[in-house]
């Protein structure tokens, strides 16, 4: 039987996925977390409900590997590592060249190797992993899919910062975005819900989590997408700035006696956000509890998450000069109705009408009224499942 992996590696993380293909049926699924780090915390779940977690230190990603094929031998999830044939590698940085989920060869994982400094923490992990597993599984068909992929469709107008033109055609300084596995997949989804052929339909994915990214998307094209160079503009998230003015970089680091950029710039990813704002937590769930506690600061970073998430819908309703549908996506946008009826509770000029009762959902389900110029659809995402998808196109 045929079996797909979809790996996520982050700098010190790794997420799985097993599938059993073409059913798409996942055999198992877990994390590594703390890679490098003392105590690495691995979890493998499988079967009915079955669970192992170890604690052990795991120092880099091959080893995470190596620990993860013996467990699943271990546990019998698999009788022998022949049974998987497929492995898709989520890659954050595909730049200019990776305009679509690509079979590895040994120049792919050089060129991804070499955009390195678009995506400093990531792109060097994810080909640590690549090389580990063509080791352990010779005989299996590697796939880079890229988060940056999708974007690649949008024009020099939305991709280009106003900046001296010889920074684009000499360095590549430009929006790549990301999360584009997740906005794809979810607006294709968004047009077989409403049975319209994608390239007639202008829609916004609000890819809200952790991270989060809002896509406009004309005719099944991503044609502009919030975050930027690097994942650190567009939205407030957790723990990230999103957009800011870059004069407070100089200005910050006088008066924190900060003498690095790159301090300046943990701080806008790690420090600042939802978490910096609201001082309770990066996690929506904590500070929406804070909020109906009465925490006024809590209030203001939900109050500021929702306002940007509605500006940037106005910006793409005028990028694609009108809109069909929205769509709510990831942590955040799938689980929180509260969130979601906020938002569109303040752009309801548009012809959005929100219907509360149909909101009241974590589940792939339309969630505007019947008549509503625009329709609302929350959609949960499954980036490993369109991971594991474009492996076995491309097998
Ligand atoms: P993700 O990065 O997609 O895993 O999303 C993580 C975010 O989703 C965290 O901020 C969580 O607090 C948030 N989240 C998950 N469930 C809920 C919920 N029921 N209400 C509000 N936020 C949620």
């Amino acid at each position: 039987m045929s079996k797909t992996f979809a790996i996520n590696a982050g700098s010190s993380s790794l997420k799985y996925q097993l599938y059993d293909m073409p059913s798409e049926h996942v055999i198992a699924k877990g994390l590594v977390e703390r890679i490098g780090i003392e105590d690495s915390v691995f979890t493998l779940k499988y079967g009915d409900g079955e669970k192992v977690e170890l604690v052990q230190d795991i120092p880099d990603h091959g080893v995470a590997i190596d620990l993860l094929l013996s467990q699943l031998e271990e546990h019998k999830v698999i009788d022998s590592l022949d049974e998987i044939d497929g492995v898709g590698h989520r890659v954050v940085a595909g730049g200019e060249i990776f305009k679509e989920s690509t079979v590895i060869d040994e120049q792919v994982v050089q060129h991804i190797e070499d955009l390195s400094e678009f995506a400093p923490l990531h792109n060097p992990a994810e080909a640590v992993v690549i090389r580990a597993m063509q080791e352990k599984l010779p005989n299996a068909k590697m796939v880079a899919v890229f988060d940056t992929s999708f974007h690649t469709s949008m024009p020099p107008v939305n991709y280009l910062y106003s900046l001296p033109y010889e920074y684009y055609t000499d360095f590549k300084a430009r929006k790549y975005g990301a999360h584009g596995t997740s906005h794809k997949y979810v607006a294709n989804r968004a047009a077989e819900i409403v049975g319209k052929d994608i390239k007639d339909l202008k829609i916004i994915t609000c890819h809200l989590g952790n991270g989060a990214s809002i896509t406009a998307v004309d005719g099944g094209k991503s044609v502009d997408t919030s975050m930027g160079f690097t994942p650190l503009a567009g939205l407030q998230m957790g723990t990230r700035t999103g957009d800011i003015d870059a004069s407070l970089i100089p200005f910050l680091m006088n008066k924190l006696g900060i003498k690095e950029v790159s301090e300046m710039i943990d701080i806008f990813n790690k420090k600042s956000g939802t978490l910096g704002v609201s001082g309770v937590s990066s996690d929506m769930r904590d500070v929406e509890e804070a909020a109906e506690a009465g925490n006024e600061r809590a209030q203001l970073a939900l109050d500021m998450f929702n306002s940007r998430v509605q500006k940037y819908i106005g910006q793409y309703i005028a990028v694609m000069n009108g809109v069909d549908i929205i769509v709510f996506t990831a942590g955040i946008g799938e689980n929180s109705k509260e969130t979601r009826e906020a938002i569109i509770e303040g752009i309801s000029w548009f012809g959005c009408e929100l219907d509360t009762e149909k909101n009241n959902t974590r589940d792939e389900a339309i969630i505007s009224k019947d008549g509503s110029k625009i329709t609302v659809i929350n959609i949960p995402t499954d980036e490993e499942r369109e991971i594991a998808r474009d492996v076995e196109r491309l097998k």
